[in-house]
């Protein structure tokens, strides 16, 4: 919620390149509506699952447009898989990235190469499975998994739109990188950030 404060107008004008410009916004409202849900369900006692799905419901609820129920999609993916276990392990965390990815795209229909967060959320989850499967420690594995989605959200500059509200002004955005994929890949490094 922290990162996507600082980076409102950034999100909003990267948006409003051939989008309607409400990417900042919207994902404050919902980022904001996450962090107060997440705080309660905590300071209630609740495991990682209910608090990440009580901040899925908030985000979905508070945020509007496409990104706010992907959004809430990824965070409740994310909490479905955890559950309220105690320290939950790499690999099910790196399970819970894939849940997110898979979510994603089956409530969007977006794929890679569509220009949207799918094209971060991807190699995402890929990465952060290659690494913990092959035994890296959480903060490290995490670590490796942001930078790919920093270097795919770049990448998306070059992408042309095929779905969501860019489409009709699909040349206009070329050389600006996706709003979501941007948003995304400044999230996976925030919550870095927390890990370590
Ligand atoms: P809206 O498009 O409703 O104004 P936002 O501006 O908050 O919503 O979010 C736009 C972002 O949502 C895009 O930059 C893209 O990353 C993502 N997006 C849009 N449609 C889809 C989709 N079908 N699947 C995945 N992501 C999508
Ligand atoms: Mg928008
Ligand atoms: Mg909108």
């Amino acid at each position: 919620a922290g990162t996507v404060d600082t980076h409102v107008e950034e999100l909003g004008r990267i948006d409003a390149v051939a989008g309607d410009g409400d990417h900042g916004i919207g994902m404050q409202r919902g980022a904001t509506a996450a962090r107060q849900a997440a705080t309660t369900a905590y300071g209630l006692g609740a495991g990682a699952g209910t608090v990440l799905t009580r901040a899925a419901d908030a985000w979905a609820d508070k945020a509007g447009g496409t990104s706010g129920a992907l959004w809430g999609s990824i965070l409740r993916a994310l909490g479905t898989t955890l559950g309220d276990q105690e320290a939950p392990s790499a690999d099910r965390v790196a399970a819970g990235a894939a849940e997110a990815s898979a979510a994603v795209r089956r409530l969007g229909g977006a794929e890679v190469g569509d220009r949207t967060m799918v094209d971060v959320l991807v190699p995402f989850a890929d990465t952060l499975s290659a690494a913990t499967a092959s035994g890296l420690a959480l903060a490290e594995a995490w670590d490796r998994a942001a930078g790919a989605a920093e270097s795919a959200a770049a990448a998306t500059a070059e992408l042309l739109p095929r779905k969501g509200r860019a489409r009709p002004h699909a040349e206009k955005s070329l050389g600006t990188p996706d709003a979501g994929a941007h948003s995304l890949a400044l999230i996976t490094r925030a919550v870095h950030g927390v890990l370590l």
